[in-house]
């Protein structure tokens, strides 16, 4: 290939990581190009799905308002990792977030105040306008301006690598060379057998995430995290680690985004199929818990389960797309949900009886909870008492997986220790450096935002170093 027709910097993936990559690399005055697996009208990966980004701010900004400063942030990541997290990246990711929104705009991005049933984020997170979608279209528009080269349904199978340096990217039987490459494709929870293979079979001999929905796009297959392993790179996290939330069992396999998430768990209780509680609904504010509830429903026998409210609660969250079974009785309602009506009736009765009677308030942690009823719901506990009683069955909604490529401050891949000099990843592909386990809501782009930029920074860098290395040799 003759070196002049040779990009300095290739980016492989199309979401935001990539995105913020393919810029920085651009405007550092490297040319780019991009390879996205997905066809252009699906563009933007799990990225085309968010809403929102995690942003420290020590003063009202724009959108935020009141304070969030660096260490509530790290606080908060801390609790939520259960401390399987890197403190340094996570605070470089914390900084980095108070300081990329005048970058994003530059490039397109609007941000807006949150809407009511925004999971009570409107401190600590700034609302993409438009969502996504939106920021993805953005992205892509600025880096076609720019004169980034963009290739649509180019999914990159392999890597040539050679002493921990990256050589070229093979899309089928294309070799394609760059100086230097991000990697930014995505975990891989779109691969169901790898899902499957990762959580295997439990004691009942399910294979539970043959019952797993994916959230977001089908594009995210893992197949590049899989070579990178394979050859060598430093891995990080855990494979059953996941971020995963309790979704609409009627969602779609793939892309059903944040509309099949059911937000009335913490209003009413939860059943699973032999119609027995097994968690405490009302542990936390729902958006401290909502991203726990999809790996108890894994953990239930054929890893459904079905949320029960009644009259009381309607109203009071945010409407999911499909309407709730509805019922005017429970035996009626246990009917239409395929439950066993005698078993139903008395686990509604009993929590009901076990209900102490308080001050209902679902913006605090009230003083409803029950008493001598297992398990317990600490707060928002109210009788199941008031037709028409509605009922959603929920399935486990993977949103991304936490294993990934283990990075430094310079979001260089690592083989056996040492970092690469033209290798660089970012996005969900390293997210597991930062989120061990568990999640806060926003962070994700958060990573994806902060290492893409850093990585494409470094990527143009270690390009130049090497166009002065073709030049020597020449
Ligand atoms: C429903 C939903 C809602 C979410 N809401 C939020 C939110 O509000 N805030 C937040 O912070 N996070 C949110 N997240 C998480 C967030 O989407 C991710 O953390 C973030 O988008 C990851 O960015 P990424 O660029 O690494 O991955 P992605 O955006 O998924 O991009 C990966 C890209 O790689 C491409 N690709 C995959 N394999 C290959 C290959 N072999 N060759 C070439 N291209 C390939 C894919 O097509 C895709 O374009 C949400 C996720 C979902 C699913």
């Amino acid at each position: 290939m003759n070196p002049s027709s040779i990009p300095d910097v290739l980016v492989i993936g199309g979401g935001n990581a990539a995105l913020c990559a393919a810029l920085m690399a651009r405007e550092a005055g490297a040319s780019v190009l991009l390879l996205e697996a997905a066809p252009r009208q699906w563009r933007g990966g799990n990225s085309s799905h968010t809403r929102n980004l995690r942003c420290m701010h020590d003063a009202p900004q724009d959108v935020l308002v009141d304070a969030y400063p660096e260490e509530e942030y790290w606080q908060d990541l801390l609790k939520v990792t259960g401390g399987i997290t890197n403190e340094k990246l996570a605070r470089l990711v914390i900084r980095a977030s108070s300081q990329c929104r005048d970058w994003m705009r530059r490039h397109g991005v609007h941000f807006q105040p949150p809407l009511s049933g925004a999971l009570h984020v409107a401190r600590t997170n700034a609302f993409f306008m438009g969502g996504g979608k939106a920021l993805v279209n953005a992205y892509f528009r600025s880096a076609e301006n720019l004169g980034v080269k963009i290739r649509y349904e180019a999914p990159v199978s392999r890597l040539e690598l050679k002493d921990g340096q990256f050589v070229a990217a093979w899309v089928g039987d294309e070799r394609i060379e760059a100086r230097a490459c991000v990697l930014a494709a995505g975990g891989f929870e779109s691969n169901r057998e790898w899902l499957r293979q990762a959580w295997g079979q439990n004691e009942r001999g399910e294979w539970p995430a043959d019952n797993f929905l994916i959230r977001g796009t089908r594009f995210n297959m893992g197949n590049l995290l899989k070579f990178m392993i394979e050859a060598g790179a430093d891995a990080i996290g855990d494979p059953t680690q996941a971020h995963m939330v309790a979704i609409d069992a009627r969602a779609p396999l793939y892309d059903g985004g944040i509309c099949t998430r059911i937000d009335c768990v913490s209003l009413g209780i939860v059943v699973n199929e032999n119609a027995q509680r097994f968690y405490d609904e009302g542990e936390d504010f729902w958006p401290k818990r909502y991203a726990i509830w999809g790996r108890l429903v894994a953990q239930q026998p054929s890893q459904i389960a079905y949320s029960i409210i009644d009259a009381k609660s309607v109203g009071r969250f945010m409407p999911p797309v499909f309407p709730g079974v509805r019922a005017n009785t429970l035996e009626d309602l246990a009917a239409q949900l395929g439950l066993d009506a005698g078993a139903f009736v008395k686990t509604v009765s009993d929590y009901n009886a076990a209900c102490q009677a308080g001050t209902f308030d679902h913006t605090t942690l009230d003083d409803c909870h029950t008493n001598g009823v297992s398990p317990a719901k600490t707060h928002w506990a109210r009788p199941i008492d008031t037709a028409p009683f509605y009922g959603y069955a929920l399935r486990p909604g993977v949103t991304f997986t936490y294993l990934g490529l283990k990075v430094d401050e310079h979001a260089a891949v690592h083989f056996g220790g040492q970092p690469s000099a033209n290798l660089f990843v970012a996005g969900e592909m390293m997210a597991g450096n930062v989120l061990g386990k568990g999640y806060t809501a926003g962070v994700g782009m958060a990573i994806g935002t902060a290492f893409g930029r850093i990585a494409g920074n470094r990527a143009a860098m270690a390009a130049k170093k090497k166009q002065g290395e073709y030049r020597a040799a020449a």
